[in-house]
Parts: structure tokens; C-alpha cells; sequence
């Protein structure tokens, strides 16, 4: 089994379980590393209600320490951040970058403007949109993203299809241009399981773009976003049969912000 870098910790407000928990169902999957990557504080706070705080950012170590302490000699217990991009959050980033031996970090696009679509409590707005106007902006924003080159693993692609909104026709158009530009900044973008428990019914992101993906030379890794110790590598055998369809033979691994690679078995 591939490593899952990308679950959660009860520290978001929105996931349960203890470290430990987390630890006996990463070894029981039989992963090769196990990560975490809880959703990074952002200013100005308080700025929503699905976040670590910045004054809780120590107790966030702690809870990977204690992870670390239960899995030692099991499995490597890898720290990392899930980080929204958002216009002008570089320094902000940065600053985070330096608060810890980080192994990862994780960028995400969950807001357009002051909207954080895939948030189930904003489903009216989305009911008010123009679906083909959202993904123009989404994509658009999710290269920007890219091209800032600030972070190791680009996550659920296309998280913009979440409650089943897609424009009708040939979708590379929209894929293209962000996995160019995904390509040449050199980030790495995870098959993110979760998408198949949403109403989209799909891992993230779907098997076209990561066929794309994999022929442009863009690097993988599969993930959970485990909010709950039962999910954690949830679906990774099903992600890894798509991740061979569209093509990959290997997933990487970050140490201290370092890239290796494993066969993809
Ligand atoms: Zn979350
Ligand atoms: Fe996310
Ligand atoms: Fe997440
Ligand atoms: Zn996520």
C-alpha cells in the first residue's frame, strides 16, 4: 500500500479520533507512511469555523507527536499542513513553512473570492451559479495555485465537482491548461478517495485528467482525507487500480520536503 498524507485531525473542528486510532488504522491498512495533514490556520481569524486556530498550531504538534510516539518502529509518521490558496496568501504560507519540520505541504483551493463552494452550508449559492462560470474560475485559480510552486502535493483536483455540478461537453479544456501548468511547476497531485462518499460519486479527480496528468510527467499520490480513523486509507485499492489505469507505475514519498518514489503496488 501507497502512503496516505492527507487526513485530518480533531483540531478542524470537523473530524473525530484520537492519534493513536489514527496510527492502528494506518498499520492495520498496511501503508507504507502515514501523514498528516490538518487544515492550516488563516488570517485573519478568526476567518472560518473548519480550521485550527494559529494559537492552537502547538497543540497540533503535540498531536503529531503523540501519533509519532505511538507508531514508533511501525510505520513513519510524516507532518504536513492542508493550506488554502487564496490571492496573495504567499507570505502567509511562508510563515507557516517555518513554524515546523514540515515533511509537506499540501495546497488546496476550497475558495473562490469568499466563497468555500464545497462547504454544504453554501449549497444555495451554488443553485445561483452558473456552473460553467464557477469551473472557469476554479481552474483558473487552482493554476494560479500551481504556478505559485509553494507546495508539495496539489490536492483534490477536481474538487469543484463535489455536489455533482459539471458543464456539459469536452472537459480538457478545462484540464489542460492547470495540468501545464501543474507540469512545470513540478508539484505533485493526489487521487483524493473521499470524492466517492459525495454526491459526485467520484475519487478526485476523475480518471481523463489523471490520464493527462500522468502523461505530462506529473508526479501522485493517493490520499484518504481521513476526517475519522475508519476512513483513513479508505477505497486505496480501488484509487490504485485507477491510478494504473490511467497509466502511473510509482506514487512519491516526502521526507522533510524531499521526494523519493515507490512502485505503485
Ligand atoms: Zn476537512
Ligand atoms: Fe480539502
Ligand atoms: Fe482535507
Ligand atoms: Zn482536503
Amino acid at each position: 500500500m501507497p502512503a496516505d498524507y492527507h487526513t485530518h485531525t480533531p483540531l478542524c473542528r470537523h473530524a473525530e479520533g484520537e492519534p493513536e486510532a489514527f496510527i492502528e488504522a494506518a498499520v492495520k491498512a498496511g501503508l507504507t507512511e502515514y501523514g498528516i495533514s490538518d487544515h492550516a490556520p488563516q488570517i485573519p481569524e478568526p476567518f472560518d469555523d473548519w480550521r485550527m486556530t494559529e494559537a492552537e498550531l502547538p497543540e497540533y504538534f503535540r498531536w503529531i507527536e503523540r501519533a509519532r510516539a505511538h507508531a514508533a518502529g511501525r510505520i513513519p509518521v510524516r507532518a504536513g499542513l492542508e493550506c488554502d490558496w487564496l490571492a496573495g496568501c504567499e507570505p502567509w504560507i511562508a510563515r507557516l513553512a517555518s513554524r515546523y519540520d514540515w515533511d509537506y505541504l499540501i495546497g488546496s483551493v476550497h475558495y473562490l473570492g469568499d466563497w468555500d463552494f464545497d462547504n454544504p452550508k453554501w449549497l444555495g449559492r451554488w443553485a445561483a451559479s452558473d456552473v460553467d462560470a464557477v469551473w472557469t474560475h476554479y481552474w483558473e485559480t487552482y493554476a494560479k495555485m500551481a504556478d505559485s510552486g509553494i507546495f508539495d502535493i496539489l490536492a483534490h483536483p477536481d474538487l469543484v465537482k463535489k455536489f455533482a455540478h459539471v458543464p456539459a461537453g469536452d472537459l480538457d479544456r478545462f484540464y489542460e491548461p492547470v495540468i501545464d501548468a501543474i507540469a512545470a511547476a513540478g508539484s505533485v497531485i493526489e487521487i483524493n478517495s473521499a470524492g466517492w462518499h459525495k454526491p459526485c460519486g467520484e475519487a478526485y479527480p476523475t480518471p481523463r485528467f489523471l490520464e493527462l496528468a500522468c502523461s505530462a510527467g506529473v508526479g501522485l499520490v493517493i490520499s484518504s482525507d481521513a476526517h475519522a480513523p475508519g476512513e483513513v486509507a479508505r477505497d486505496f485499492p480501488r484509487a490504485i487500480s485507477i491510478a494504473k489505469a490511467a497509466g502511473y507505475r510509482e506514487t512519491v514519498l516526502f521526507e522533510k520536503r524531499q521526494r523519493r518514489t515507490e512502485p505503485l503496488i
